[in-house]
Parts: structure tokens; C-alpha cells; sequence
């Protein structure tokens, strides 16, 4: 491991010799002056002075060598749509929509929410906007007309893009109710709406129901362009609204200049991607996945990135090595729940195709676990690299760094600390690093390293006391998850240390949900856990006092009182969070202090031990719910 140790230490030893080296990587309108600004902890300002355009960066610059080379090519298997854009054709697609922008007055620092399903359509708003320094802010097709309204008026955008329907799994999303809804209910909504329409929702009103049609907007402006904003690079390029252990999103915020060298080092180091080649990334544009790796990162790189609509098993569990074999795909970028989907079934699906393109299988967003590491691997025979990250850092901070030396991997575990990240482990009681296998709190020392969140969208205070708070006598970022390292060096992720569960690799807030179910007139009060699930890794249960019991047996417009109840998740958040049961029980174990015990109750549902119940106020309580989760 001698070459990723001391590329690591350089890191941390060299800072402005090391990442003014990797800054070679991107086009500098302006160079920086300085490497690193760290006169005011924890804020980091990278490359000060320097002015970059991301782009200019993933377009522009590759026009002299890869004009006719495809920069996207897009496949839906719900629609049975397929397309490609060569990087010339992306810079026609880019421009107009940067004019269209321009038209209806959206200037440099203006916020630009979209909120698209998988479209070429969506990377080029993106990619618009980064051209003329609006900040975008992509809201998760998925999410509901409450959670996107959240968003709007955080991010008090100008414009908002959107179309007029997803899809999954067959059945049509429209999303013009949804985004009525949403208006509706933002206190300040966007001046304009501009909708994409790929013709799907038969209901929309083609009259009066688009505002601005973008097909028509961009039509006027095909063929003209646009000469790219330059930006400071400390300048705000997007925010990604993340959950956390409160009921409100979080607005991750990232830089520009540090954001587009971090991930261009990491098209280089990590994921080994070289220009020409393509990358295949199942994430959504709506996760930072997605921004980083299907759009940012392939294209800085020179790449290709495949833009996938649908699920991993339509029309069969093969469709993605299918695409993997006719696309000669290097670089894979999944999920361990879309792996463990696809362990259900014959690992044929995957040996059935020629695969020997692919150099490497990225997994993260959650815990891979060591049997679902070890099915892939075997069916790939290639190394399959868990990588952990999180929507704050937008790359990843454990990882095996192929492109600087090629470690053994370790089933289960995430290998080693990205160069550029100070992690330590450290004891939750004393605050000290814990020694080799003992569990500990993953932190960073900060400075965090370029790409990283540079603070919460109008909210440093918030930045500072959500991250570098959780050890009192010292400045260190938390991610807020349980971690050892083994005597040979490799990290492994043990779970959340907060009250956030992840599902499918979707972060999710129980305060979130237990708002949402609270906002039903017969809940009282509300708890949610995540518990294990062999697919999804975990799933939200819930429950609940309520004001009226005798309401249980009651049907109302055809669903049980439970459902009936669920149904304000999935009104207020989307589908994604909807809890798998909710129980309804008399009272909630607290502390005599009136703190919930999530833990203790999740470790009940989980038919472990509820730990330390000396606080408890009323042991009836953790009683009832053994009793419940007893029944069939
Ligand atoms: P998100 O910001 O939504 O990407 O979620 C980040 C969280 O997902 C982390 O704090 C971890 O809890 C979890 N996570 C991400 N990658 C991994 C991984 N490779 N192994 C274990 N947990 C992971």
C-alpha cells in the first residue's frame, strides 16, 4: 500500500503543492491566487482569486478533440426512448437553454430549480445554468408537492424548470398537479415555469397549462451561443438539499472551482475514467450521485455518461449489462440495493453478456453487505469498489484509489480515507481516536478538502453547529456514522449515529416522517425507526398514539385507518418515505426527560437489545411495543 499511503500523506502534508497539482486538471479563465483559504475554521475557500466555468469545462473544452464524440447517450426503458448527443450537439442543446434562461431574466447567482425525471433535457438545464452562474438546485422527481415547496422557499428561485410526467415501473408520475400544488402552497414561488413536454400526460392541458414551453423557448435560440459566465471559484454552483435529524432539509451548498477539481481528480484517481470512455451511473440527477457522476464528472473527464430511465429489471434483470455490453461501459457507478434486486435472481442475467469493457463496479450509498459483495463480485470478476460518501462531501472520502494503486479490496468494507480527508475515528465518550476495531464516530479534520459543501444555503451558523458540534472540545466534521478501522488499515460503516435511516440509499429523516404522519388529526404523537430489510437495507416503521381509538377499525374512502394515516407521508414527502407499518400504541417510551428512545425501540423491532433502559420513564411503554411486534 506504499503508493496510497504516501499519495495520502502528500495530501494532508503538501496541501497547496498537492491540490494545485490536481487543479492542472480543469481549465482556469483566471489561475487562482491561492490554494486554500482557511483563515476562518471551518469555512474552506478554495483556489481564491481563480475564475473557471463548469460548463465551459464539460463542454467547451472538448470541442477540439471530441465534437463528434458522444457526450450522452440516453436510454429509457419505461418510454422505449433512445438518443445520444455528441459533445457539438450538447453545446447546441446547453446554449440555447443558457439563452432561454437569459430571456426570462435569469442573471449570474439567481437560483434555478429543477425538477425533471431522467431527460437529456434536465442535464442540459443543469448545464445552462452552470454556464451563465445561475445555481441550480435539482429537486428528486419523486419528492412530493409539500417537500419540493420546502425547497423553493429556501432556495427562492426565479425560475423553475420542470416537465410534464416521469415514469417507473410503467406508471405515468404527472407532475403538473404536483407542481400546481406546490406553487400553491410556496410562499415564494418561482416568477416562472418553464415545462418540458415529453408528451406522456394525457390530462395536461397543452392550452393553458404551460407557462413557457421550453421546446418552444429553445427553438429560438438553436444555433446561437452563448460565451460562459466566469466565475469566482468560491462562487455557489449548486445546492442539493439533503435530510437530517430535523424536520427541515438541509441546503448543501458547493463551490464551483473546488467542486470541479475534486471530482475531476477523482474521474482520474478513483474511478479511473479516461476520455473516450464511457460511464454508466444508475443513480437519479436528483441525488448528488447523480450530479457528480452522471453529469459532472464523465464529462469533465472527456467521457460519455449513459443517461437510464427505468428500473433494474425491466424488461428483465439483464437490461443493464445489456447496456453495459452494447455501450462498452468502463466505469459502473450502482447501489447495494440495486444489486441485492438483482441477486434475487439468476447471476446469468449478468455472465450472460460480454462485460470486458468494464474495469470497475462502484457501489455506495449505503452499508454493502459482505454476501451481496461477494455475489457481484464473483458474477463480474472484476474489482467491485464500496466507496462511502455523502451528499456534504459530493466524492468520496473511503475508497480504494485503483488509479493510484490497486488495493486489495476487503468484502464489506469501503477500504481506505480518500486523499485530501484528515478522517479519524473517534471515541463518542472521550473524544479521542479509538484504537484498531473499536467503534468509534467517523470524522474529518477539517479543512475539508475541495468539493466538499462549503455551508448550508444562507445558513453558516446552522453549518457550523449541525457538523463541527458534535465534539465539544475540538473542531471536527461528523458524518454522523459509527465506524472501525482493522488492524490492516480498512474502514468499515456501521450505521448512522443520528436518527436518519437510509433507505435504498435514500437519506431520510425520521423527524421528517413523524411530521408527516403528525399532520393527521388523530395522531397524537409519533415515533419512527428504520429497521433491517434485506433488500432495501432499511425500512421506516412507525408508531403512533392516537387521539381517537376507536378510529383504528374504521375505513375511510376505502383504506384502513393505517393507510389512511400513511397517506400523509406519501402526500407530504413522496412514496419513497411511505413506512412499510405503522402500530398504534398507547404511549411512546421516552426518557424521564421526555426524550424519544428510537434506538431502544428500533433495536426491539430488530430483535436485538434495547440497551441501557435506566432513563426510561414508563417501562409499559417498550412493554406494549415487544407485544406488538410479537403479533403476526
Ligand atoms: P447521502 O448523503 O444521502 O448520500 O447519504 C449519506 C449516508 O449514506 C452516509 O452518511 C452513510 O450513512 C450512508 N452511506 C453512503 N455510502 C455508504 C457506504 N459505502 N457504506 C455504508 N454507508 C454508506
Amino acid at each position: 500500500m506504499s503508493k496510497y499511503r504516501e499519495f495520502y500523506r502528500q495530501s494532508l502534508d503538501n496541501i497547496d503543492q498537492f491540490w494545485s497539482d490536481q487543479a492542472r486538471l480543469i481549465y482556469w479563465n483566471k489561475p487562482f491566487d491561492r490554494v486554500l483559504d482557511y483563515s476562518k475554521p471551518p469555512f474552506a475557500r478554495w483556489f481564491v482569486g481563480g475564475q473557471t466555468n463548469l460548463c465551459y469545462n464539460a463542454i467547451d473544452r472538448h470541442l477540439p478533440n471530441r465534437a463528434s464524440q458522444n457526450g450522452l447517450i440516453y436510454i429509457s426503458t419505461e418510454t422505449g426512448q433512445k438518443s445520444h448527443f455528441t459533445y457539438q450537439e450538447m453545446y447546441r442543446e446547453v446554449n440555447a437553454c443558457a439563452l432561454m434562461l437569459q430571456e426570462l431574466g435569469v442573471t449570474r447567482g439567481d437560483r434555478v430549480i429543477i425538477y425533471m425525471p431522467m431527460i437529456p433535457e434536465a442535464i442540459f438545464s443543469v448545464l445552462a445554468c452552470a454556464r451563465i452562474g445561475a445555481i441550480h438546485c435539482i429537486v428528486f422527481g419523486g419528492f412530493a408537492a409539500s417537500s419540493l415547496a420546502i425547497r423553493i422557499d429556501d432556495s427562492s428561485p426565479k425560475v423553475m424548470i420542470t416537465a410534464d410526467a416521469g415514469m417507473r415501473g410503467g406508471r405515468l408520475i404527472p407532475y403538473k398537479p404536483l407542481i400546481n400544488k406546490a406553487l400553491e402552497i410556496a410562499k415564494r414561488p418561482p416568477g416562472k415555469v418553464v415545462l418540458y413536454d415529453r408528451g406522456l400526460d394525457e390530462k395536461l392541458d397543452r392550452k393553458t397549462g404551460k407557462q413557457f414551453d421550453y421546446d418552444a423557448l429553445i427553438k429560438k435560440h438553436l444555433g446561437k451561443n452563448l460565451e460562459p459566465v466566469w466565475l469566482e471559484s468560491e462562487d455557489p454552483s449548486y445546492i442539493s438539499y439533503t435530510s437530517g435529524t430535523t424536520g427541515v432539509p438541509k441546503g448543501v451548498q458547493r463551490d464551483t472551482g473546488g467542486h470541479a477539481v475534486a471530482l475531476a481528480a477523482s474521474m482520474k484517481h478513483i474511478y479511473c475514467g479516461e476520455a473516450g470512455e464511457t460511464m454508466f451511473t444508475t443513480s437519479d440527477i436528483g441525488w448528488v450521485v447523480g450530479h457528480s457522476y452522471i453529469i459532472y464528472g464523465p464529462l469533465l473527464a472527456g467521457m460519455t455518461t449513459i443517461v437510464y430511465e427505468g428500473l433494474p429489471v425491466r424488461p428483465d434483470p439483464g437490461v443493464w449489462w445489456q447496456i453495459v455490453e452494447q455501450h462498452k461501459v468502463s466505469v459502473m457507478f450502482s447501489s447495494p440495493t440495486a444489486v441485492r434486486v438483482l441477486k434475487k435472481e439468476s447471476q446469468d442475467y449478468i455472465t450472460r453478456y460480454n462485460l470486458r469493457s468494464l474495469k470497475h463496479l462502484f457501489l455506495a450509498g449505503e452499508p454493502l453487505d459482505e454476501p451481496t459483495h461477494r455475489w457481484v463480485s464473483d458474477a463480474l470478476k472484476i474489482p467491485v469498489i464500496d466507496h462511502f460518501w455523502q451528499t456534504e462531501t459530493g466524492w468520496p472520502m473511503l475508497t480504494s484509489i485503483p488509479g493510484v494503486e490497486k488495493t486489495p479490496i476487503k468484502f464489506g468494507s469501503p477500504s481506505f480515507p480518500a486523499y485530501g480527508y484528515n478522517l479519524k475515528i473517534l471515541s463518542e465518550i472521550t473524544g479521542k481516536e479509538v484504537g484498531v476495531n473499536e467503534k468509534g464516530v467517523v470524522t474529518v479534520v477539517p479543512p475539508l478538502p475541495p468539493g466538499c459543501m462549503t455551508t448550508l444555503w444562507g445558513d453558516d451558523k446552522r453549518f457550523v453547529e449541525t457538523y463541527f458540534k458534535d465534539f465539544e472540545s475540538q473542531l471536527v466534521y461528523s458524518t454522523f456514522d459509527w465506524g472501525i478501522r482493522d488492524q490492516d488499515g480498512y474502514h468499515f460503516i456501521l450505521g448512522r449515529t443520528d436518527d436518519v435511516i437510509n433507505v435504498a440509499g435514500h437519506r431520510l429523516g425520521t423527524r421528517e416522517i413523524e411530521e408527516a404522519l403528525q399532520s393527521h388529526a388523530n395522531v397524537i404523537e409519533v415515533a419512527v425507526v428504520g429497521i433491517k430489510d434485506q433488500i432495501k437495507g432499511q425500512l421506516p416503521i412507525a408508531f403512533a398514539v392516537l387521539r381517537d381509538t376507536k378510529a383504528i377499525e374504521s375505513v375511510e374512502k376505502g383504506l384502513s385507518h393505517e393507510r389512511d394515516i400513511i397517506k400523509e407521508v406519501v402526500r407530504k414527502l413522496g412514496a419513497i418515505a411511505r413506512p412499510a407499518r405503522l402500530y398504534f400504541v398507547e404511549m411512546l417510551p421516552k426518557t424521564r426527560s421526555g426524550k424519544l428512545l428510537r434506538r431502544s425501540i428500533q433495536a426491539l423491532a430488530e430483535g436485538k437489545d434495547p440497551g441501557d433502559l435506566t432513563t426510561l420513564e414508563d417501562p409499559r411503554a417498550l412493554d406494549a411495543i415487544i407485544q406488538i411486534l410479537k403479533e403476526p
